[in-house]
């Protein structure tokens, strides 16, 4: 099954917030992504909201006004600090509700005049918090640039180990050092050993990295012991946002053999505020990427006429970076990558499909990221372990510093968007953090 494509994508729709239609508009009434919202003025506790242009409304007050209608249970479920209620209620809810919320929202509804005053904020005046309450994450490493780039610094011969084009690859990773866009990130301190050195010290990372990911969250999971079959993943999915899985290369370089990855990645996840829904990203479905002449087809359980044809989802994105001295000169953000899901060796799906095989229950909530995207070119690569060769060649910015890693006061924004020919384009607004100091003991 794959979401239909239906009045709620019409390009003609307008909205009556003037800034939803600006041609620029992230969130234009064909949009509607869902996050958690808190107005900063006022007493009101955070709450389900939706983005349209410069605003955001929120849903339960408008489901309690009875605004929504045929939406009223999945209305009733955004009343909470958190989407698992509206997550857990599977896509026949969410794709009525948003079929209320375009309706509500479009150019001459006749509901317009009905929307409390106080159910519609200004973005700017809101702060936003974790959308969903993230029982666990796992990260793949679905992009074969990526791999084959990382796998190159370590194994120039084959730098793809033998299980990579049979298996979507992935580790477990930390659910509780999640954070929102925007949240500092403290630099980590850890274990690391120079090659040249004897034995490892202990201290602040020293190599500190961003990984460009998106990002997958599970609406309904599946009962223990339960698969889900790739036929039936996409009813799975409630939406995908822009993941940041920072890293820090000195202190994964020596701890990941034989076990994976571990302090070298959990300080520290950020994640986007708006999740955009698999239904509004119907319009710009694809097939998933050719496999080259001669690489083996999936196995079964990862193989789909429908996945084959639709399994892709084409998304846009870039990563900016700007440093304290950059911002104190008045430098815009400096634009390090532009890269594509188009790159991805397998699809969302694919990886929900082989998570589950082994009987593993996904849970409402639970987040999935894809790994890094990067693309063929060094201005598509999306770290800088990648974009550097391994901290070897440094880049120059327009303040005149240079980079290998990041350092403190350094801010990565990572943007996307999707764009076809005959469809409104919509955006998944930024995923920012600014690196702040370790701490002092
Ligand atoms: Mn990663």
């Amino acid at each position: 099954m794959t979401a239909a494509l239906n009045e709620t994508h019409d390009p003609s729709l307008k909205s009556w917030i003037a800034e939803a239609n600006a041609e620029d508009a992230e969130f234009p009434v064909q949009n509607l992504p869902f996050g958690v919202f808190k107005p900063r003025a006022g007493k009101h506790t955070a709450r389900v909201g939706v983005a349209i242009g410069d605003r955001v409304l929120d849903v339960s007050a408008c489901g309690a006004a009875g605004l929504l209608p045929d939406a009223s249970e999945a209305a009733a479920a955004c009343a909470s600090s958190s989407l698992n209620p509206l997550m857990a209620l599977g896509p026949f809810h969410w794709s009525r509700l948003r079929s209320a919320l375009s309706r509500l929202l479009r150019s001459g509804s006749e509901l317009q005049s009905r929307v409390p005053a106080d159910a519609l904020v200004r973005a700017a005046e809101c702060e936003m918090r974790l959308p969903a309450e993230i029982g666990d994450y796992s990260d793949f490493f679905a992009s074969i640039h990526h791999a084959t780039n990382v796998g190159r610094m370590f194994r120039p011969d084959s730098p793809l180990l033998d299980n990579y084009k049979y298996l979507p690859i992935a580790y477990h990773g930390r659910a509780s050092s999640i954070v929102i866009s925007e949240t500092p990130l403290k630099r980590p301190i850890g274990q690391t050993k120079l090659a040249s050195a004897e034995v490892p010290v202990v201290g602040p990372s020293r190599r500190l990295d961003y990984e460009l990911e998106l990002g997958v969250f599970i609406g309904t999971g599946n009962p223990l012991g339960d698969s889900i079959p790739l036929e039936n993943a996409e009813r799975h999915v409630f939406g995908l946002c822009l993941v940041n899985d920072w890293s820090a290369r000195d202190i994964q370089t020596w701890e990941y053999q034989p076990l994976g990855p571990f302090l070298g990645k959990s300080f520290g996840t950020s994640v986007s505020p708006w999740i955009v829904t698999i239904e509004a990203l119907a319009p710009f479905r694809v097939p998933r990427s050719l496999r080259a002449p001669g690489d083996p087809q999936p196995l079964p359980y990862l193989s789909s006429e429908n996945d084959a044809l639709h399994g892709g989802v084409d998304i846009a994105f870039e990563i900016e970076l700007t440093t304290a001295k950059m911002r104190s000169e008045g430098h815009p953000p400096h634009r390090l990558a532009r890269t594509s899901s188009r790159h991805l060796y397998w699809t969302i799906f694919q990886m929900i499909a082989h998570h589950t095989v082994n009987g593993c229950n996904l849970r409402t909530g639970d987040l999935i990221a894809s790994g890094t995207l990067s693309g063929p070119e060094v201005d598509s690569f999306g770290s800088l372990l990648e974009a550097t060769l391994n901290g070897t060649q440094p880049f120059t910015l327009p303040s005149g510093e240079s980079r290998t890693f990041l350092e403190d006061g350094d801010e990565v924004i990572f943007r996307a968007c999707c764009s076809r020919s005959g469809y409104r384009t919509i955006g998944f607004g930024e995923c920012r953090g600014v690196i702040a100091p370790a701490r002092d003991n």
